[in-house]
Parts: structure tokens; sequence; C-alpha cells
């Protein structure tokens, strides 16, 4: 079979522990034999991040700006422990945000849905996706202990030196205050980045927060999805046949539960935080779980949701069996390769990435799985491979779909 070309790279992020080494089988078994493989790689591991006092990390967000489409492999978020582990120069940022402040985008989270390992609530049929708001409120908030009696008030000064008062309240005894913000800018952004990815999903969007009690505030973020919404997208919306629609976050959890799934839920970024765990766990397991960073712009990084699984790397360097689930990976891999050939015109690409797909999902569908799936399926006769083997019989089923 001759090899599918590509024409522009693709920017290969390299990272840590299991999942790099997952990494290396993937390419290896599933994509450098069908592939004539295109990328501009960057080695994110912990220790290239040292040695280049993190300008890896950078050089390798701006080469996303540049191509348009990268794909990511975890990384270690270094502590104090990792510090010591690695001898490293410094605590190093966590990658992830770097990347993301640079790309100034929206983390979208979708599960992997397969047959046999069902999600909590049963008639969820379709991937729910969660877009997280990534800047402000809560997470940038200053915070004040007041101990006693005394009147607490927002004061705005402007660059004239006018002030604006609003009174937050006249305290009788001990209590607690929080000021808050966010930026015009930055909602705008985050929903520019939730209609691009409704339009390539085609899928409908689900915008909620708490407008009915916080007038100003809560009401800013809908104003400007409203305004965005009718003056750039509302005619792609009509033309696909997909929604827009806000609404209150509480009526939108009792919405999302009663759903089948298949649409978008943009969230605030608390709301985000709490929800997309909730829902990581109500579709089954991390190994299943698929992230994309996509900016205003359009530009693209795809990964798994989940870290290094550092344990069972420790088992690995022991010379024991490890059953670590690459299916997240593999999708940030085929997310990628599918956008690449998509903005490339590349079909041969695009086929690629759907068969190794379909090839993944359905070696786990015919009762072959990684352990964490084997623990949590309703299949029977089920399984258990180790994690070479379960990317071995990924190919098997590949070259026959081929
Ligand atoms: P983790 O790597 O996600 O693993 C936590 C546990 O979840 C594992 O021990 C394992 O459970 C299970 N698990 C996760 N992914 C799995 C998979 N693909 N297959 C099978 N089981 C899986 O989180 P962590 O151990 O808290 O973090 C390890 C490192 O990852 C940290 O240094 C952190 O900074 C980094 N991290 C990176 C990213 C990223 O790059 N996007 C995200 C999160 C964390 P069992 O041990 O019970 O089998
Ligand atoms: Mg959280």
């Amino acid at each position: 079979m001759e090899k599918i070309r590509m024409d522009v790279p693709l920017v290969e992020m390299d990272g840590d522990e299991m999942t790099r080494i997952l990494w290396k089988m993937i390419k290896d078994e599933l994509l450098t034999p069908f592939i004539d493989l295109n990328t501009e790689y960057y080695d994110l591991g912990l220790k290239h991040r040292d040695e280049t006092d993190d300008q890896v990390t950078i050089d390798s967000a701006e080469a996303i700006k540049k191509y348009g489409v990268g794909v990511k492999c975890a990384t270690i978020t270094p502590n104090a422990a990792r510090v010591e582990e690695y001898n490293l120069k410094k605590m190093w940022k966590s990658p992830n945000g770097t990347i993301r402040a640079i790309l100034d985008g929206t983390v979208f989270r979708a599960p992997i849905i397969v047959k046999g390992i069902d999600p909590y609530v049963p008639h969820w049929k379709k991937p729910i996706t969660i877009a997280r708001h990534a800047y402000g409120d809560i997470y940038k908030a200053s915070e004040m202990k007041i101990d006693g009696k005394g009147k607490a008030e927002l004061v705005f000064t402007d660059e004239n030196g006018k002030e604006e008062r609003v009174l937050i309240h006249e305290f009788k005894g001990p209590g607690i205050i929080q000021g808050i913000h966010n930026l015009d800018d930055s909602i705008a952004g985050f929903a520019r980045s939730c209609f691009n990815f409704a339009i390539d999903m085609k899928q409908d969007l689900w915008f909620a927060a708490k407008d009915t009690i916080s007038k100003k505030y809560d009401h800013n973020f809908k104003d400007i999805f409203a305004e965005i919404y009718e003056k750039e997208y509302k005619s792609r919306f009509e033309e696909l046949g997909i929604t827009y629609f806000y609404t209150l976050i509480d009526d939108v959890v009792a919405r999302v539960i009663k759903s089948e799934g298949g649409f978008i839920w943009a969230c605030k970024n608390y709301d985000g935080d709490v929800m997309s765990d909730l829902l990581a766990t109500a579709f089954g397991s991390l190994g299943m779980m698929t992230s994309v960073l996509v900016s205003p712009d359009g530009k693209y990084e795809y990964e798994a949701a989940h870290g290094t699984v550092q344990r069972h790397y420790y088992k690995y360097l022991k010379g024991e069996q490890t059953s670590t689930n690459s299916v997240a990976t593999i999708f940030a891999w085929t997310g990628a390769l599918k956008k690449r050939g998509e903005l490339d015109g590349n079909k041969a690409l695009v086929g690629f990435a759907e068969k190794l797909e379909k090839a993944t999902v359905s070696t786990i569908e015919s009762g072959t799985m990684t352990g964490d799936l084997a623990l949590i399926t309703k299949l029977e006769n089920v399984k258990k491979a180790e994690s070479l083997e379960f990317i071995q019989a990924i190919r098997k089923n590949l070259e026959a779909i081929l």
C-alpha cells in the first residue's frame, strides 16, 4: 500500500512518562506504517523543557499559530516533588497554561462513546462536549475577611481619577467579601471559539449563566454571546440547521440529564471546572476523554484529557506489564490528522483518521480492551490487553478496514 502523503506539517508535542511510551507505540504501530507522517517535532518532555528554560513550550505554541494544528502528549506540571525528581532549574509552569495563554483558546472536552462502556445516565447516546471559559471570575478573585462593623463598597477609579461606587454591604459584625472581574475581550473570544466549534461539529450550542440573579455580571456574558451570535454566526447556524440557545445554569443541568447528548455545553469558568469532572466521571473513564484547545481565530491543539499516568510508568520502569488506555491519545492524533486533512483538502488523510477511529472503537466493542475499561464494561468474555497488545489489536483491525 502506498503511504498517505501530508503537504503541511502537523505540530507534534511529545510529553512525559507513560503517555510518552504510548505516544511512540501509537506512531510506530498505527501511524508511520500508513502515513508519510509530516510533523514539526517539539519535545515537551520535562527534561527538555528544563534544558531549554521552557522555551520549547513557547516555540511549540508559536508553531501552532503558524501551521494551525497541533497534537500534544500529556506532560508533567512540576510540583516540589518533581523539581527534586528531575533536578529542575525551577518549577516550570504548566505547559497547557502556557500554550493556552499564547493561543488565547478555549478547551473543549468530549468523551469517546463505545458500546459496552455505558454512561451512568443510560439515555446519553451521544457525547456531550463541555467548553470552559478559562479566564477570570473566582480564579482571579481578591478576597477580604471582615472582622467587625463597617461599610464595604466596590470602587472603580477611571484613568482620569473619577470614582464610581456601589455599596456591597453595611457590616454589623464579622463577615467576608470577594471581588471578581472579567473582560469583554476574553468573553468575546470564548464566545467565538464556542460558535466556531459548534459549526465545526455541526452540533447545537448551549450556554448558561445566572443572569436573573447577577443582573450585570452574568448578564454581560449573556449579552456578549447574543450580540456576536446575531452579527457573526446566526446565518451559518441556520444554514447548518443547528441552534444556539441561552438558559439559566440550574435549568441547563436539568436539561443535560434529560437529554440524549450530542451538543456543546459552554460554561463560565467555575461551572466548567465542576461540570467537566462530573461529565468525565458520568461517561465512564478518563482514558476515554479527549480535549481540544480552539483559539478564537481557529487554531487547534488536540490532546487526551488525562495526565501522564505516573503510577503505570513506574511499573513500566520496573519491567512490569501495564494496561494503560491509549484511546484518548489515539483520538488526539485522529482529531489533529482530520483537521489537517480538512484544512489542506487532503481527503485520504481524513479518511485514514476516520478508519483508525473505527478500528479503535471496534477493537473495544469486540471485547479487547485495557484494564480500566475491563473493570466497568457490560460486555462478557472480555480480554484485558497489555498496553502494546491493545494497540497491536487495533492495528490488526485497521489493516482489515484499509
Ligand atoms: P493521571 O495521569 O490522569 O492519572 C490518574 C489515574 O487515573 C491513574 O493513576 C489511573 O488510575 C487513571 N488513568 C488516567 N489515565 C489513564 C489511562 N489512559 N489509562 C488507564 N488509567 C488511567 O493523573 P495524575 O496521576 O494525577 O497526574 C500525573 C501527571 O500528569 C502529573 O504530573 C500531572 O501534572 C500531569 N497531568 C497532565 C495533564 C496534561 O498534560 N493535560 C493533565 C492532568 C495531569 P490507576 O492508577 O487506578 O490505574
Ligand atoms: Mg477541576
